[in-house]
């Protein structure tokens, strides 16, 4: 096994293939045992594109009688209010009443593997068991039980063994990790501009982006972009928006992810808006994790709710937002902000990366306070 170059990175060894062939051999054994005795005839459900290599490894050491099938899981399609934001695309055979086996290449946060299990359980299975070559316990934080788990790895980003990288290194039989000592996103430093709406997030950010070279990515103008352009994700997100409330998690996450993808040169982000829920926070550390990278400090700008009401309501004049304009629904951003984001808090304090500054000053005063912080 020797290092591999895929596009603009370099990936050394770290599974090797006859590993992972023990590894297969024993989640086989323990499917063979659980079905000897089945009564029906269960279907091997392949979840492409990744799981290739490993569904054909498995398939060939199961010795009782199964079909085999192929899914796709769309990324981010149907209603904002189910919270269930994609469909399985591409099933080739029936699953009503039947008993499916999930296999899946790689399970880290979990998101893929709920929604699939939900979705197949609403398409008439009567059965789904679930099956991963990898697992990353560090970053799964689902209750969903996996019944077979062919290896545990660390919170690494790998390719091989049908696992991509820009849909690159399927192909190579071992599995390869991330070159760390040449990976230049080591010394990108990611920041998070935190607080209540109205806090002053937006305006520090451009001072903050000016001064240090970084990356704005603010959840709110992207929406704001998506209902512009009258997209259906921006027809969605509007009435959510109008009303106070959070669009679901998945939905920003998926525009933080592409965001992620499409800038790796940037010195760093400076995320604005984003993660509004614990949950948004963990998985914003999975995927950068995933690439090498963490979330630096945690710059916090603390206002009174009496402060934030004005200071919205100014802005609603100023920019015509109408999610801004009648008191109730300012209300209501904020009630969302203390139930649903200030939990996030406790999260960075926990991870010693949290520091606050009291949001009230001048733009300049506050900038300053930001800038020591930096
Ligand atoms: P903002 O401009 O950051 O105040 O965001 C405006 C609205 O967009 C919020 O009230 C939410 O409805 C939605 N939104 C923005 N960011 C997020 C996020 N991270 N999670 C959920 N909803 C968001």
């Amino acid at each position: 096994m020797n290092k591999i170059h895929l596009k603009d990175k370099d990936f050394v060894p770290y599974i090797s293939y006859e590993q992972l062939e023990k590894a297969i051999d024993a989640v086989a054994e323990r499917i063979n045992h659980d079905f000897k005795d089945f009564d029906g005839i269960p279907i091997v459900l392949c979840v492409l594109n990744g799981s290739i290599l490993f569904t054909g490894e498995l398939m060939k050491r199961l010795d009782f009688p199964c079909e085999f099938s192929s899914v796709r899981l769309s990324s981010y399609e149907g209603t904002l209010s189910t919270g269930i934001t994609r469909k399985v695309l591409g099933l080739t055979s029936s699953i009503k009443g039947r008993t499916v086996i999930v296999v899946e290449d790689i399970v880290d946060t979990g998101k893929t593997i709920t929604d699939l299990y939900a979705l197949l359980r609403d398409a008439g299975a009567a059965n789904v068991k679930i099956c991963t070559m990898l697992l990353k316990p560090e970053v799964y934080k689902k209750d969903l039980k996996l019944d077979y788990v062919a290896m545990e790895i660390e919170n690494r980003f790998i390719v091989g063994f049908g696992l991509d990288y820009d849909q690159l290194g399927r192909n190579y039989k071992d599995i390869y990790i991330l070159d760390t000592d040449k990976k230049p996103a080591k010394t990108m430093k990611h920041y998070l501009i935190f607080g209540p709406p109205g806090a002053g997030k937006g305006t520090q950010a451009a001072r903050l982006v000016e001064r240090y070279g970084l990356r704005h990515v603010s959840t709110g103008d992207l929406l704001r972009r998506e209902i512009a352009a009258g997209t259906p994700l921006g027809l969605q997100a509007k009435s959510l928006i109008d009303n106070g409330e959070l669009v679901p998690d998945s939905v920003v996450e998926g525009m933080i992810a592409s965001e992620l993808d499409t800038h790796p040169d940037v010195k760093g982000f400076i995320f604005d808006g984003f993660p509004r829920t614990t949950a948004q926070a963990e998985h914003l550390d999975a995927m950068l994790a995933a690439r090498g990278q963490k979330i630096d400090t945690v710059l916090s700008l603390a206002i009174p709710d009496e402060t934030v009401f004005e200071r919205i309501r100014h802005r609603a004049e100023v920019e015509n937002r109408v999610d801004d304009t009648k008191p109730e629904i300012i209300r209501n951003r904020i009630d969302t902000y203390h139930a649903k984001t200030e939990p996030v808090i406790s999260y960075y304090k926990g991870r010693g990366v949290y520091k606050e500054v009291d949001g009230l000053g001048t733009i300049d005063e506050v900038f300053d306070k930001l800038c020591a912080l930096m």
